[in-house]
């Protein structure tokens, strides 16, 4: 089955709405406006029930098939990311971000308009029997907006057997679908390290306690932390982001403070490491005499993995629409993270990504979201739904 006719047909309104997300992106938690749009088109379609106001700016649209609601068991979620990026736009042309430093630079604006495409056609055709709960999710980008609509009681009011999630991927073709059971997405967090010496002279360094040179050997020391210590057949990431230390040329600064991130996909291992980092910083910082604190963000993503049944569905679903030869099982997991894992503690879940084509990277000011996707994620979607909850 190629893309859904009718879907096809809506092209254009589809570039149309992708297009303008683009032009007014919000940031995570402030995504009022396209909220508020969101609602306001689930509602024009005839949705059976839009909530609003759920873990923050989130919008849930529930859709009955022909034969009315269905249980739990007869119910599945389908979930896009809202938020957009502090990023300012560097790509020129009609539909530029028009507020200076917010970009939609990981293309929520799409996975938006994928889903509203295929609540419109479902609401028209409404060939399943059962409940579909469409999810627009507020602030994916650390925000942890997964996490507030669950917090919110988003599974005891739209109960669900499983959640679907999809993510556009630059670097392979429009069109193609990717995935892998298991973990496909990694867990993530951040730390903070401050430091804090005896500032004093430049030329005086013996009166002082320098924060600098403990920083920078902590720095040093933590690179050994996955090379040396975690299970080489075991990925891990740990990198340092920020050093931020004194202001001018001839003095000694009193404090220095460091940042960064620690990425794996195992919360066990996950947590060895910020032992590990804990007592080289402790250590270090006693052998300079420095004081240190340390501080693990409560921002803790975790692993995402895909349920195993229900990413073999999805790559039926996949095959079926877009051909065998485009879509692919094995796809690497990435060390970057999801907060769709926090769906997937709860429920069977699968994560798949589509292509975006030869565009920048996410994340890049000249990223954009391929609007032809609007028509293939759309397709997927309703393929999906349709397939899930099978018209008696
Ligand atoms: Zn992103
Ligand atoms: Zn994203």
């Amino acid at each position: 089955m190629p893309v859904v006719n009718s879907i096809a047909d809506a092209a254009d309104q589809l570039r149309e709405w992708r297009q303008d997300f683009h032009r007014h992106p919000e940031l995570g938690y402030e995504e009022h406006r396209t909220a508020e749009i969101i609602a306001n088109r689930l509602r024009e379609m005839g949705f059976d029930g839009v909530e609003t106001g759920i873990g923050g700016t989130g919008v849930v649209g529930t859709l009955h098939g022909r034969s009315g609601p269905g249980d739990e068991a007869r119910s599945i979620m389908l979930r896009a990311d809202m938020d957009a990026l502090p990023i300012h736009e560097l790509n020129d042309g009609p539909y530029k971000s028009t507020t200076d430093g917010k970009m939609h630079a990981c293309g929520h604006d799409g996975h938006v308009t994928m889903l509203l495409g295929a609540a419109q056609h479902m609401a028209r055709t409404r060939t399943f029997d059962g409940t579909v709960h469409f999810c627009f999710q507020p602030a994916e980008e650390g925000g942890a907006g997964a996490k507030a609509m669950i917090d919110d009681g988003l599974f005891d009011r739209f109960p669900c057997r499983s959640v679907y999630g999809m993510h556009n991927w630059p670097g392979q073709p429009v069109g193609s679908f990717h995935c892998r059971s298991g973990p496909i997405m990694a867990a993530s967090d951040e730390f903070r390290i401050n430091l804090k010496g005896r500032g004093g002279h430049a030329a005086k360094p013996d009166a002082c306690l320098d924060p600098v040179p403990c920083g920078a050997a902590i720095v040093q020391a933590l690179q050994t932390v996955v090379a040396r210590r975690t299970n080489p057949l075991s990925p891990a990431v740990v990198t340092v982001t920020t050093f931020q230390a004194g202001d001018a040329y001839n003095v000694i600064p009193e404090t220095a403070h460091l940042g960064g991130t620690v990425r794996s996909f195992n919360s066990a291992l996950h947590n060895d490491i910020y032992d590990q980092i804990e007592r080289l910083v402790r250590q270090i910082a006693a052998a300079h005499e420095i004081e240190a604190e340390f501080e693990r963000s409560a921002k803790f993503y975790p692993e995402t993995v895909n349920d195993e049944d229900a990413t073999a569905f999805c790559l039926d679903v996949a095959r079926d629409l877009a051909g065998a030869d485009n879509v692919h099982d094995d796809v690497e997991p990435t060390m970057g993270s999801e907060d769709f894992s926090f769906y997937a503690l709860e429920k069977p879940c699968c994560f798949i990504l589509i292509g975006n084509g030869d565009t920048a990277g996410l994340h890049h000011p000249r990223y954009d979201f391929d609007d032809r996707n609007n028509v293939w994620g759309a397709s997927y979607w309703s393929a999906l739904a349709e397939r899930a909850l099978p018209s008696q």
